[in-house]
This record gives C-alpha cells, sequence and structure tokens, in this order.
C-alpha cells in the first residue's frame, strides 16, 4: 500500500477508488514528468504549438474529464459528486498544479454559464472547444478587483483600467486586463469582470461577461514570465472599442454585479483547497521517499528524530487541509446556497498556506540539495509560493472574510 492510499473517508465507493487510480497514474506519468519539462523553458516556449502542454490536454480529455476536472458519475449523490471532484483534483493537481489549472479550464463555459441559469450561453459555448479564462486582475487593481464588493472600496479615486459603457443595448470595452490572467494569451473564451468608467463606488458598479475572445478589438499581450506555476500561461488582454452584445451578459449594475464577483472568487477559492492539498501532498511524498534513501551520521536521515518530527508535523498538515477542503466541498454541495464566503475563504488560505508551510519544510529536509534542479522539491516550492496570492492575496481574502465574522 502506498503511503498516500489510507484515505480518512470511510464512504468511497469503487467508482471513486477507480477514478482515483486513474487520475494518480496520469499524474505521475504523464503531469509531473511534462510539468518539469515545461518548467524549464520560457513563456513563449510552453504555449508554442509543439509544446507537450498540448499532448497532455489531449490525453487529459481522453480520460474523460469535462469542463473544470469533472468525472463522469451520473449516478452520484451531490455530496459524492463533490467528494470525487475533491479527490480527482487532489489527485492531479499532485502530477503538476499550472498544468492542472490549464486543463481545468477547458471546455468550462458551458458549466459556468448553466451554474449562472443560462443555457442559452452554455449552448453557445458548448459548440466551441477552448480553454477559458477569468480576467479581473487589472494593471493597478489587483486587490482593488477582489475586494470591491467591501464598504472601504467604494471609492470613486479607484478608476477602472478596462472601461465599461453601456452603448444602445450593447456594451463598449475599452483598456484592459492585467498580465496575471490565467490563460490569459491561449483561451478561447473569458469570464469578464469589468467596471463602468464613470462609476462614484469605484470598480463595484459593473458588467459581468462570457464572451468569445474572437471579438473585433480583442487582442493579446506576451504570456508572462514568473516565479512558480510556470506551466501555467500568464498574459495580459486588450480591448480597443470592443463591441460586446447584450446576450453575453450576466449581470449589470451596483446591485447585482457584486453578488455576482462574490459567488465567482467563492467558488474559485473552494477549487483552490484541494488544488493545493495536491501539491502539499506531492512535497510531503517527495521528503518521505527522500528521507528514506538519503543517508547523513551512517543512516538514512529518517532514523534521526528530528527528521521524524519534520514529517510528522508535514503530515498533520496534509491530513488537516485535506479533511477541511473536502468537508467545506461537501457542505457547498448540499446546503441551499452553498457555504458562507468565510468558509469557501479557509479553505484557499489553509491549503495554500499548508502547501507552502509543507514544501518549505520539504525542501530543508533535501538540504542542499532541495535548492538544485536536480531535485522536484524547489518547483513544487515555487509552485505553492504562487498560490498564496493566487485568486486574491492571502491577507486580503482575510481581511474580506473577517468582515463577515
Ligand atoms: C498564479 C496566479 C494566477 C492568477 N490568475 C488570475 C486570473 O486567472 N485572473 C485574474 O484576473 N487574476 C489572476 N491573478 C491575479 C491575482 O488575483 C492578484 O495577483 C491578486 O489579487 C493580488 O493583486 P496584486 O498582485 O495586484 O497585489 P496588490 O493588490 O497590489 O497587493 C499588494 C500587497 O498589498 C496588500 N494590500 C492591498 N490592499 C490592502 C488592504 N486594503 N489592506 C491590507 N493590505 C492590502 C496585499 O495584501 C498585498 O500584500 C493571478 C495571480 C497569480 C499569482
Amino acid at each position: 500500500m502506498e503511503n498516500s492510499d489510507f484515505d480518512l473517508d470511510i464512504d468511497l465507493t469503487e467508482e471513486m477508488l477507480a477514478a482515483r487510480t486513474s487520475c494518480r497514474r496520469f499524474a505521475r506519468e504523464v503531469m509531473r514528468p511534462v510539468g518539469q519539462q515545461l518548467d524549464r523553458l520560457t513563456a513563449e516556449q510552453v504555449i508554442a504549438a509543439d509544446s507537450p502542454l498540448w499532448t497532455v490536454l489531449k490525453r487529459y480529455t481522453e480520460l474523460g474529464f469535462g469542463g473544470g476536472a469533472d468525472i463522469g458519475a451520473a449516478d452520484l449523490s451531490p455530496a459524492q459528486s463533490a467528494l470525487l471532484h475533491a479527490i480527482v483534483v487532489e489527485e492531479l493537481a499532485w502530477g503538476d498544479s499550472g498544468i492542472f489549472i490549464t486543463c481545468g479550464l477547458n471546455n468550462i463555459m458551458p458549466q459556468i454559464a448553466r451554474g449562472f441559469g443560462r443555457p442559452d450561453l452554455a449552448e453557445f459555448f458548448a459548440q466551441r472547444d477552448e480553454i477559458a479564462c477569468l480576467a479581473v486582475t487589472e494593471p493597478g487593481h489587483g486587490s482593488d478587483h477582489i475586494a470591491f464588493t467591501e464598504p472601504g472600496y467604494r471609492d470613486p479615486r479607484i478608476k477602472p483600467a478596462l472601461k465599461v459603457r453601456r452603448q444602445g443595448d450593447d456594451f463598449l470595452l475599452n483598456g484592459q486586463k492585467a498580465a496575471w490572467v490565467s490563460c490569459g494569451t491561449i483561451a478561447g473564451s473569458c469570464i469578464l469582470f469589468g467596471s463602468f468608467e464613470d462609476s462614484p463606488i469605484g470598480l463595484a458598479d459593473g458588467a459581468a461577461f462570457l464572451i468569445p475572445l474572437d471579438l473585433p478589438g480583442i487582442t493579446r499581450g506576451k504570456p508572462l514570465e514568473k516565479l512558480g506555476q510556470r506551466t501555467l500561461n500568464q498574459g495580459e488582454i486588450f480591448f480597443s472599442d470592443v463591441r460586446v452584445p447584450r446576450r453575453f451578459l450576466l449581470a449589470e449594475g451596483a446591485e447585482t454585479y457584486p453578488l455576482i464577483w462574490e459567488a465567482m472568487i467563492r467558488d474559485a477559492n473552494l477549487h483552490m483547497g484541494p488544488q493545493f492539498v495536491g501539491v502539499a501532498r506531492a512535497a510531503y511524498d517527495c521528503a518521505l521517499d527522500y528521507a528514506k534513501q538519503w543517508v547523513q551520521g551512517g543512516v538514512p536521515i529518517i532514523q534521526h528524530q528530528a527528521v521524524k518530527v519534520r514529517l510528522f508535523d508535514m503530515f498533520r498538515k496534509v491530513e488537516a487541509a485535506r479533511s477541511h477542503a473536502r468537508r467545506v466541498a461537501v457542505a457547498n454541495a448540499v446546503k441551499p446556497g452553498g457555504v458562507p464566503f468565510q468558509h469557501a475563504v479557509s479553505v484557499k488560505v489553509l491549503c495554500t498556506q499548508t502547501a507552502f508551510e509543507v514544501a518549505s519544510d520539504a525542501l530543508q529536509l533535501f538540504g542542499g540539495n532541495g535548492l538544485t534542479k536536480e531535485y522536484p522539491i524547489e518547483k513544487l516550492f515555487r509552485d505553492a509560493r504562487a498560490s498564496l496570492i493566487e485568486d486574491g492575496e492571502n491577507g486580503m481574502l482575510g481581511i474580506m472574510a473577517a468582515s463577515r465574522l
């Protein structure tokens, strides 16, 4: 039995265990090695036509995943589906978090459209086989855009870099989204949040759309070079007199726009949980293997008490993060209206912080080897580091969650 085969959830069905096994194999045999290869390339090379990224994406879809890593199991209850989803996401992100996010964004628009009660848009995007992105952050507006639901951010001095204007029945967009948009240079469609240019309440008055990115006037920037999750493409989207027909609108106005954003960031935070449990477990698994093999003082280092204690600390952190992520995911699936915002944030912050701490401890355990590219741990450390800022900087998310206590 592998160390990570033991699962505290007592109601895993045969299908769930089989899905876990196939995801684990795919993560180990395909995602992990390709992730290590892509990590050493430039951001341009990662998305080049001959990049192995596309082979992984093709094989991922052949495994039967729908948008957002949904694996078909129609006979499961909502609670079981949520549990299976958390298991699948953890396994795949164990392989490579950046590749997993890219694959998870593939064909996700129909699911998003259905979630917002828009079967017409679900049908529209189902005909387009493409990666999507969530475009929120703007140059000069990271936390401003995450936190515009907070009263302190309703400030007319905060001016959007992407300006939305109503024009007849449609909308006119001018400006840009920041280079931080995941899959920004490769996505074919976009969940777009933009604020009205003349709003007296900062960014809180705006419009959310689901749009195809081949509308006239849309261009892209260069892919961004960054420290961690280098396998995940990041890049700007520019808008020049882009006319967006009303049929692509999800919500508009100071009443509903913040509500839609809060639902979006809440769900994104929930999804980050199992992903970074996967990264934490990957770091722990590496450290455990290494400690069993690396000899100092004439014995494998795992035989030294201080190393045992460090490994146990890592183990309990991974278990605690997984338990919390799954419990909140299941509650979210069965409770009417889902879980409160602060619970979703608690999942994101706990799991990403765990991934960072466990990866950091794992790197320490590798000694100098941990700093080299000969071993996988420095990449996991960098990937985990990025997660503390992704989908809202953890401190900022904490401030927002705290205002709801
Ligand atoms: C890997 C990755 C993927 C991402 N993917 C996407 C994506 O798909 N789409 C997208 O739109 N964006 C994405 N982002 C952007 C991300 O959401 C922002 O980076 C994040 O919201 C922080 O914004 P910022 O980087 O501009 O930092 P800033 O907002 O400039 O924050 C700088 C510092 O100031 C602090 N700060 C700011 N305001 C306050 C306050 N009121 N009180 C106390 N402290 C404060 C912050 O906590 C932070 O420490 C991604 C980021 C990363 C790293």
